[in-house]
């Protein structure tokens, strides 16, 4: 049973609390004091209101709210330092300025000092999923993996590979292309499904600005082989269109590009992919591609809108990314503020189609469900239900009240919107994947 003393969930376990989370098969589980079970493999065993009788020894995190742990489908390790800085500037001014140098510095030592910190930030943050840019180097990328796995985050990682355009003129472009493919190889063949697939791998081409056909097309070959994820920037920028149709004057748009790479299908992630053709987002939907949307780094780089609803209603799965650096938070909370502004500022200028206004629990479910089926890992994690992995975490919402003493609201999409517009970054309290206990929130002490 629990440890309720230091809250360290590592066997069977059950707690009591107000429970939140979406359905798979839609609809919103809503219980104000509610019990979740596990076994003691960590998945969810039961789930539901808190019985009168025969209730069993539970951990009492009553007045917090449990909710499914936050996905985030978007985000650069290495950059983390440089959150926050550069905002306005272009996207590939912002590179040279800002973010190569960090990346080209990212070595084993830096990644051994810095992840372990990354992961426990986003822990914090709420996230208990995270697909990752490491940076261009194998052994770094390996220290990240090292880190996650020791730290029991849920985690995707890949080295970025880019055989033209890279961080300065001391990497020779031809030798990359061999390198890369060969170090993405192997890190995807240590670490891809690692744990029970706690742990997987992304081949990750940075974006067409920085790749051949070749690396491109060979990429997603080694991913295919692999069964594993293919991840990269699309359409994100006006200057980097402009660079994209430079590079590659034979394809259609910017999407051909990876469409004639071989590289669009259900395992591969696309961020921003802001400003499409209607072709492109058909195609996308047609592919099972899926796209992370990233709205806080769109509007700190003043990138663009993208129409979310557009590509709802076209059948493509979008989950969000927080974007370090380029996003200036890693919470998820934070990002689901961006996007609902971000639509909001589409309906204002007319630009949202017929597409329903998403509810504050709406965006919830966005962040955890549709994050994870962005991953296609829906079946395990995204929600609290019976036979899913207890990927959770537990958030004070007395810090959201505007003073103090007051009691939080009570309505679900209420909550939702306390935790959304006006997040506190100590209100998540804990933090677990498969019941295990994650480093970096402030824990339970004092509660219940
Ligand atoms: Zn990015």
């Amino acid at each position: 049973m629990a440890d309720a003393a230091d809250g360290t969930l590592r066997s069977r376990f059950a707690l009591r609390a107000r429970l939140l989370s979406p359905l798979a098969e839609g609809g919103l589980l809503d219980v104000a004091d509610g019990l979740l079970e596990t076994d003691a493999a960590g998945s969810i065993t039961r789930v539901g209101q808190w019985p009168e009788r025969d209730a069993p020894d539970a951990l009492d995190l009553r007045p917090l709210v449990v909710l499914p742990g936050l996905v985030d489908l978007h985000v650069h390790l290495p950059q983390i330092p440089n959150a926050g800085l550069g905002s306005g500037l272009d996207l590939l001014t912002w590179l040279d300025r800002y973010i190569f140098p960090l990346e080209r510095a990212y070595d084993r030592g830096v990644a051994e000092e810095q992840a372990p910190q990354a992961w426990r930030a986003f822990a914090a943050a709420g996230t208990t999923t995270v697909l990752a840019y490491a940076a261009l180097w194998a052994d770094s990328t390996d220290a990240a993996f090292a880190a996650a796995e020791a730290h029991g985050i849920r985690a995707v990682i890949g080295k970025v590979m880019m055989d033209r355009v890279t961080y300065d003129e001391g990497i020779d472009p031809v030798r990359i292309l061999e390198t890369s493919l060969r170090q993405s190889d192997e890190l995807a063949a240590r670490w891809h499904g690692r744990d029970d697939g706690r742990l997987r791998y992304a081949f990750t081409p940075r974006f067409a600005v920085s790749c051949t056909p070749e690396m491109l097309r060979e990429s997603a070959a080694l991913a295919a082989h692999h069964g594993a994820y293919w991840q990269t920037h699309l359409s994100e920028d006006p200057g980097e269109i402009g660079e994209v149709r430079r590079l590659f004057p034979g394809a259609r748009d910017y999407l051909d590009v990876y469409d004639r790479a071989r590289a669009l299908g259900p395992r591969t992630v696309l961020a921003h992919a802001i400003h499409l053709s209607e072709r492109e987002v058909q195609r996308i939907a047609e592919s099972g591609a899926r796209v992370a949307h990233c709205p806080a780094s769109n509007l700190f780089l003043s990138s663009g809108l993208m129409p979310l609803g557009a590509y709802r209603a076209a059948g493509i799965t979008v989950g969000l990314g927080s974007d370090v650096a380029a996003g200036p938070d890693l919470s998820m909370f934070g990002v689901m503020r961006a996007a609902a502004a971000t639509q909001r500022v589409l309906e204002l200028t007319g630009r949202a189609g017929s597409s329903r206004s998403l509810r504050p629990i709406d965006w919830l479910r966005v962040a955890t469900l549709d994050g994870a089926r962005a991953l296609g890992i829906e079946d395990g994690v995204g929600s609290l239900e019976v036979g899913k992995e207890a990927d959770l975490i537990a958030v004070d919402p007395r810090f959201t009240t505007p003073l103090p003493g007051a009691d939080p609201p009570t309505v679900a999409d209420d909550l939702a919107s306390r935790l959304i517009f006006r997040p506190h970054p100590n209100m998540v309290r804990a933090a677990w994947v498969r019941g295990r206990l994650l480093a970096g929130p402030p824990g339970l002490e004092g509660i219940g």
